[in-house]
C-alpha cells in the first residue's frame, strides 16, 4: 500500500483522535510496514490495547486475546507479528510451532503473567491432588503447561462450567477468580502454599463449590475503584460504564456491563448512552470513539498499560527488518501448554 492511500484510510478514522502532523509521521512508518509483510508473507495481530495509529493501520486482524488466538491458529503465513505482550505472543507460538512468531517489544511483560511461577502451580497441584487447574492466557508457557485447560476473560466463566467439578484452582488473577467465582455460585479461598497435600483439603474444601485463587492481579485495571465510578456517575448521571473482569468484584457490581474488550466494543456499538466510560486501558477507549462517531466516549486516561504501550510503530518495522524479537518456546513445554490451549479454544 503507498503512503497516500495509507494516508487516506488512517485519516478517515483517526482524524478527530491523531493531530495531522503526527498522523503524517505515522503513515509512512505503516505504509513501510505494510510493504514489509507483505514481502516477508507475515501476519499482523493487533491487540484491543494498541494505541490508534497501529491499530487502524497495519493489523490484519484486531481483537482480544481469544480472537487473536484462533487467528493465529489460523493463519498459513510464515511470520505471525504479534502486537500485544509477550504471553500472547507465546499462544501464537504454542499454536504455529513451524511459524516465526515475533514481538515487536522486548520488555513487553504482563504484571498477571510475573505473578506466578510453574513451581508455584506444581505445588498448589500437590497440595490440591486431582483438583482441575484452570489457567487464565495471561501467563506464560511453562505455567499454561501445569494446567489442565486455559480461559479468558470472554470464556472464564464458560471453561469453569464445562470442567463440571465443585473444586477448581484459578490463576493467577486475583480478582477475575472472584468475579468467576461469583457468577458460578462458588466461593473463593486463597490458600498458602505449603508443602505437600493440604491438611484441610477433602475436609470442607471439597464439595461445597470452592474456588481455589492467587493474589495476582493487573496493574491496570486493579486501580479501578468504586469512587472512581461515584465520582463520574455524579457528574455524568446517565453514562454507561463498562469494566473488565480484572476489575475488582465491587467495581464490576458498580459497572453497567462487565466483559472482556471484544465483549465491552461490541455492547457500546449496539447499545445507545448519552456517554460510555470503559474502566480498560485507555487507548481501548480511543479506538472505540475512532470506529463509532456517534459515541460519546469519556476516558480515564491516567491509568495505562506500561507493557502495552511499549509496542509502537517504530519498533514493529525494525521487527520486521531485523526479524526480531523472536518468541521461543521449548518444545517439551509447547505440547503441554498446546493442550491446555487447545481444550480452551474448542469451547470457544
Ligand atoms: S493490561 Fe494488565 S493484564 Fe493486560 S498486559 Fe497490561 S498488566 Fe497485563
Amino acid at each position: 500500500m503507498n503512503s497516500q492511500r495509507m494516508y487516506e484510510m488512517m485519516k478517515q478514522k483517526l482524524s478527530r483522535i491523531v493531530p495531522e502532523p503526527e498522523l503524517r509521521y505515522k503513515v509512512e512508518l505503516a505504509a513501510e510496514i505494510v510493504r514489509l509483510k507483505e514481502e516477508k508473507n507475515a501476519v499482523i495481530l493487533g491487540h484491543n490495547y494498541m494505541e490508534p495509529a497501529l491499530y487502524y493501520s497495519i493489523p490484519d486482524f484486531r481483537g482480544d486475546s481469544l480472537e487473536l488466538s484462533r487467528k493465529a491458529a489460523q493463519t498459513d503465513k510464515d511470520i505471525i507479528v504479534f502486537c500485544g505482550v509477550r504471553f500472547m505472543a507465546e499462544t501464537a507460538k504454542i499454536l504455529n510451532p513451524s511459524k516465526t512468531v515475533l514481538i515487536p517489544s522486548a520488555k513487553a511483560g504482563c504484571s498477571l503473567a510475573e505473578s506466578i511461577t510453574a513451581e508455584d502451580v506444581r505445588a498448589l497441584k500437590a497440595q490440591f491432588p486431582g483438583v482441575p487447574v484452570v489457567t487464565y492466557v495471561n501467563t506464560y508457557a511453562d505455567v499454561k503447561a501445569e494446567s489442565d485447560i486455559c480461559c479468558t476473560s470472554g470464556n472464564a466463566r464458560a471453561v469453569v462450567e464445562s470442567l463440571n467439578s465443585d473444586t477448581i484452582i484459578f490463576l493467577p488473577d486475583e480478582y477475575l477468580a472472584g468475579n468467576v467465582a461469583k457468577e458460578t455460585g462458588k466461593h473463593i479461598i486463597f490458600p498458602t502454599l505449603t508443602p505437600g497435600p493440604s491438611p484441610d483439603f477433602g475436609r470442607g474444601v471439597r464439595g461445597d463449590g470452592t474456588m481455589l485463587g492467587w493474589r495476582g492481579r493487573c496493574e491496570v485495571h486493579e486501580k479501578f475503584t468504586v469512587k472512581d465510578i461515584e465520582n463520574i456517575r455524579q457528574q455524568f448521571p446517565e453514562v454507561a460504564i463498562l469494566s473488565h473482569p480484572e476489575c475488582s468484584p465491587e467495581v464490576v457490581a458498580a459497572s453497567d456491563f462487565s466483559g472482556s474488550t471484544g465483549a465491552m466494543i461490541r455492547y457500546v456499538e449496539q447499545t445507545n448512552a448519552p456517554q460510555y466510560l470503559v474502566l480498560t486501558e485507555c487507548s481501548m477507549g480511543d479506538n472505540i470513539a475512532a470506529a463509532n462517531p456517534d459515541k460519546e466516549m469519556l476516558r480515564l486516561c491516567s491509568v495505562r498499560c506500561p507493557h502495552m504501550n511499549e509496542i509502537t510503530l517504530e519498533d514493529t518495522l525494525e521487527a520486521l527488518q531485523k526479524t526480531q524479537y523472536v518468541v521461543e518456546v521449548p518444545e517439551d513445554i509447547r505440547l503441554r501448554a498446546y493442550k491446555a490451549v487447545e481444550r480452551m479454544i474448542a469451547i470457544g
